[in-house]
């Protein structure tokens, strides 16, 4: 039996929700084509706490958390059913690799979670359970906790990190328009993940050119390690193409299938 991908989705800006793009078709497909999927764990830099939570509620709210952008991204709503069983087999197997986790029976899903599931999944009745970062998470964190979650696509659960391929928020706000830039930090960022390059892609701030300025913070760049350690050399990586949004966002992505 074929096992589910491992994904890295950007995320951009809350706009992607009503803004599709070149990704959200992508999104869409790419749902399209699932198979065996039990399952979603979602690793978004919006839950940011002291060690991991896992959600455990058995219906997920839909959390709007963003300020400032137009009524309607505050009429949506995606809100998938949990899995408090699921939540306590994460728990375990998170635990019994040595990391400090915990369950969050109150906690909904952010728009970095509900946001491309719903351009992936719009009408998907598999359960969803997020997975919080550590504020204090690195880079090579962020690979290890991959690689503990890569076991659970042996049972159906798709791994995904959602994040940004570059995020410079102080440049998105002030509407700075410098794509190359940001095009070339994204094809950098393919090549090493085409050709599996895992040292850099974990040391992509001296490695790339712009690796600093595409993440002037982490949070945005880490879940595409999650999503790397969950991989294997087995999978077939896959660029799912998402053009560059807001004049520095890219939105590409990227798919680790069993092959
Ligand atoms: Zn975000």
């Amino acid at each position: 039996m074929k096992r589910p991908p491992s994904l890295f989705v950007s995320h951009g800006s809350p706009m992607f929700a009503v803004t599709p793009g070149l990704l959200g078709p992508n999104l869409r497909a790419l749902g399209d084509s699932l198979q065996n999927v039990r399952a979603i764990l979602v690793v978004s830099p919006h839950w940011q706490t002291r060690g991991f939570k896992v959600t455990a509620a058995e219906q997920l709210e839909t959390i709007h958390d963003f300020v400032g952008f137009p009524a309607e991204l505050y009429q949506l709503q995606y809100s998938p059913k949990g899995s408090p069983s699921l939540a306590a087999d994460v728990v375990e197997l998170l635990r019994s690799q040595g990391f400090d986790v915990s369950l969050d029976a109150d906690r909904g899903i952010d728009h970095g979670a509900w946001v491309p599931l719903m351009h992936m999944l719009p009408s998907s009745e598999l359960p969803v359970l997020q997975l919080s970062m550590p504020m204090t998470l690195s880079a090579a964190d962020a690979l290890a906790l991959g690689e503990a979650l890569a076991p659970l696509r042996d049972q159906g659960v798709m791994i995904v990190g959602s994040g940004s391929l570059t995020h410079n928020l102080y440049e998105f706000r002030q509407h700075i328009s410098d794509p190359e830039y940001a095009q070339d930090f994204a094809e950098w960022a393919n090549d090493a993940v085409m050709s599996r390059d895992v040292d850099s892609l974990l040391n992509y701030r001296t490695r790339s050119r712009y690796g600093a300025r595409a993440h002037p913070t982490e949070e945005h760049y880490l879940p595409l390690l999650v999503a790397l350690g969950a991989s294997s050399s087995d999978d077939v990586a896959r660029l799912v193409e998402g053009g560059m949004t807001d004049g520095i966002l890219s939105m590409d992505s990227f798919v680790w299938e069993a092959a």
